[in-house]
This record gives structure tokens, C-alpha cells and sequence, in this order.
């Protein structure tokens, strides 16, 4: 509560919760109300039945999406609720069902919530994900595990993930944001112009645009306070330029998106755009993510994590972006987050992104591209060479 939305007494909560989560969702009820929270309001959402509308509704009704819920959402944000998210799904829930008839809900589904997501991506809402482990979900991380030792042993792991397993988990995350945010720091400091990511599988060039800014955690402060959107985090992030990434790339570990695991990425890009891409496994849902708009052909997001950050060391494949994404380097296709921009106060719509080099999709979808030998070097403003990561790992130390 006081690290992820960071709530604010006499604020109202707007819990959105697997099904299957019940018993998390009620201890965070009891959190928010004992740090002040004046209503907190939960949306159940059952998997099994999403999968049965997904399997069996008329092809013409999948893309339809609840007004109501969208309003809804809008209006609680407008007003000033937090949002908090409990994640931890079965990673393969959506596993045989045509990618096709996916798309078309999940389209729906950010079409409807695009007013929504923009006040999100802006950092005007006080949002949080964070993470409760299912027994489908746990299954599929150990899946040689009896279900109770799987649970068990999942939330040990998200615990301790996400700094929650020492004596002082507020304190611990109080330190890890100051260094992630000396790690902003040294890289704002650097002015960079371009990034060059080299490994034996990803040869590739990011520009990045003049007015860019690193963000890390805590710093997402448009809404007045500092909160914590992602629960763990590690990630120093800022945007591409949209026309300017070029060369090849291949992705490290595999994901789930939307119910279904892509893995093996392949993509080439020139000026900003993929120009052909490939999948070892998922190749039809990451082709419906490409070709879900314009701006799902370009990237909007850059993000550093090292391949010793404690996501990474657990050894663990989570099948869960949450975790997996602060495993490793990664990318996002699709849209970019404003704040990563100096100037993001003027920007109020999506011309105003786009002029200052951000991407403008409906969709974000992160993938990894880290291992311990990949090197990134940078490119600053006077025209030197300044190492950012060397075998996977920041190539300079802290400075506070
Ligand atoms: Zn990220
Ligand atoms: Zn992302």
C-alpha cells in the first residue's frame, strides 16, 4: 500500500482480481482500509469463463466490450482512485484458441479502454500491479511439484522477488528505488543519442528522441506522490524513437501474452519499422500484436535490467511479463509512455507524441532480449562512446 499506489487516506480503491486470487484480494481489502482507504471496490474476473465466451460467443460479439465497465473505470480514475492489480493467472489459459478470435476481444477491449489507458500510461492515475499466485499458474513454473509445494514455493519466489521476505520490506524497497533512480540518473546525465545493442543473436541501433528522459519506479509522480506502477521492478526504461531502430534482433526468453506463450522472437527493423519477423512458437498471436495497428510496427519502449537482478538469479521462468520483463533487457512494441519524455507536460494527444518521436498503438507488449553476452554501448551527444551494459550487467557502478 505504501510503495505500490501509495495510497492516500480517504482514497477510494479499485481492486481488479483474478477469481481464483480471492484470498489475496481480501488480505489487500484489510491492507487498504487499515492505511486509510475510504471504499475499496473489487472487480472478480474468472479466467474459465473468459476462456468459454472466447471458445464459444458469436464471432461478431467478441469485440464488443462493456461500456459500463469502461466508463466506469474512467470515471473512478478521473476521481482520483487507486487502481491496484492482482495478476498471477494461468499463463496459458487461452492455449488452442485461435489467436485470431483473441485479438478481436483484446482489440475491443483497448479500444474501449484507450481513455482509460492513456491517463494510466500518462501517470495520472495512481496504479499498481502486483502478483498472487494460482495453482495453474504455479503448475506451469513447477510443474513437477505437487500443487500445495508449487503454490508454496511460487510465493516464496514473489516474495522474495519483490523484496518482501526481510524484516523491513518498505525499507528494502525505499533502497532499491533510490538505486534504481542513481541508475536514472547516470544515464539522463549521459545525454544519449543512440544505443547499440550487440550480442551473438542481436546486432541492433536505438535512437532516442532529444527530449527523452530515463524513468525508474517511484518516480511516476504525475499523479502528486511517488508511486510504484510495477511490483517487483527493476527496470530503468525511456522510450525509441519511432523511425529510428535499426538492425536484427532475437528475444531470450519466452512469454505469455494474452493467454499464450511466444517464444524464439526474430524481428528486423529499418527505420523504426519491422520489416519481417519470425517465432519459434507463437508466431500467429505475435503476428496479431504486429498487425494490430500502425504503431504496433514500431517500438515504444527501451528498458535496462541487469542479468544480476534477483528475478534473474532465482533462475526461475515465470511466464509472467510482471517477472520475466525484470529478468532481462527488454523492448516493448507499440505504444510509449509520455513521462518518458522531459516535456511531457505538453503533451495532450497523440500528434503531440508522435512530434516528439514517441509511438502510438493500442497496444504495449514487452519482450526480452538479455543475457549475459549482450553488450549495449552508447552513443552520447558529443559523439562519444560511453559502455551502458557489458555481458549483460551495468558496465559502470552506482553513484549515488
Ligand atoms: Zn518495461
Ligand atoms: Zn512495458
Amino acid at each position: 500500500m505504501q510503495v505500490g499506489v501509495n495510497l492516500q487516506p480517504g482514497q477510494n480503491v479499485i481492486l481488479l482480481a483474478p477469481a481464483t486470487q480471492v484470498g489475496a484480494a481480501r488480505a489487500v481489502a484489510r491492507a487498504a482500509y487499515a492505511a486509510g482507504a475510504r471504499n475499496v471496490r473489487t472487480l472478480f474476473n474468472d479466467e474459465v469463463i473468459e476462456r468459454i465466451g472466447l471458445e464459444m460467443a458469436p464471432e461478431d460479439a467478441l469485440g464488443e466490450f462493456p461500456k459500463w465497465l469502461a466508463d466506469g473505470l474512467l470515471q473512478e480514475a478521473e476521481g482520483n482512485a487507486a487502481l491496484l492489480s492482482i495478476i498471477g493467472g494461468d499463463p496459458e489459459n487461452l492455449k488452442g484458441v485461435p489467436p485470431a478470435r483473441i485479438t478481436a476481444a483484446h482489440r475491443g477491449a483497448q479500444q474501449a479502454l484507450q481513455p482509460f489507458t492513456r491517463l494510466q500510461m500518462a501517470h495520472k492515475v495512481a496504479w499498481s500491479l502486483v502478483a498472487a499466485p494460482s495453482p495453474a499458474w504455479a503448475h506451469k513454473v513447477f510443474p513437477d511439484l505437487p500443487e500445495d509445494e508449487a503454490v508454496a514455493k511460487l510465493w516464496q519466489a514473489i516474495l522474495r522477488t519483490s523484496r518482501c521476505d526481510g524484516p523491513d520490506p518498505v525499507g528494502a524497497w525505499h533502497q532499491h528505488i533510490k538505486n534504481l533512480q542513481a541508475r536514472r540518473n547516470w544515464l539522463n546525465s549521459l545525454g544519449i543519442r543512440r544505443l547499440h545493442y550487440k550480442s551473438p543473436v542481436t546486432d541492433l541501433t536505438i535512437e532516442l528522441p532529444k527530449t527523452h528522459q530515463w524513468v525508474a519506479s517511484g518516480q511516476q509522480r504525475a499523479v502528486g506522490y511517488p508511486t510504484s506502477p510495477n511490483i517487483p521492478t527493476e527496470e530503468v526504461f525511456t522510450l525509441p524513437e519511432r523511425t529510428g531502430v535499426n538492425g536484427t534482433l532475437r528475444s531470450t526468453r519466452n512469454l505469455s501474452y494474452s493467454g499464450q506463450i511466444i517464444d524464439g522472437i526474430e524481428i528486423t527493423f529499418a527505420m523504426g519499422r519491422i520489416v519481417d519477423f519470425h517465432a519459434a512458437q507463437g508466431e500467429d498471436a505475435l503476428r496479431q500484436v504486429i498487425e494490430t495497428d500502425e504503431g504496433s510496427h514500431y517500438l515504444g519502449e527501451v528498458a535496462l535490467v541487469p542479468v544480476d537482478s534477483p528475478i534473474s538469479e532465482s533462475g526461475i521462468l515465470f511466464y509472467n511479463t510482471l517477472f520475466d520483463e525484470n529478468a532481462s533487457c527488454h523492448l516493448a512494441i507499440g505504444a510509449a509512455y509520455p513521462t518518458c519524455l522531459t516535456d511531457a507536460a505538453d503533451v495532450h494527444s497523440d500528434e503531440d507524441l508522435l512530434a516528439r518521436g514517441g509511438n502510438v498503438s493500442l497496444t504495449h507488449m514487452d519482450f526480452m532480449i538479455g543475457s549475459d553476452d549482450l553488450d549495449i554501448t552508447a552513443e552520447t551527444a558529443s559523439g562519444a562512446e560511453t559502455p551502458i551494459f557489458r555481458a549483460g550487467r551495468w558496465a559502470a557502478p552506482i553513484e549515488g
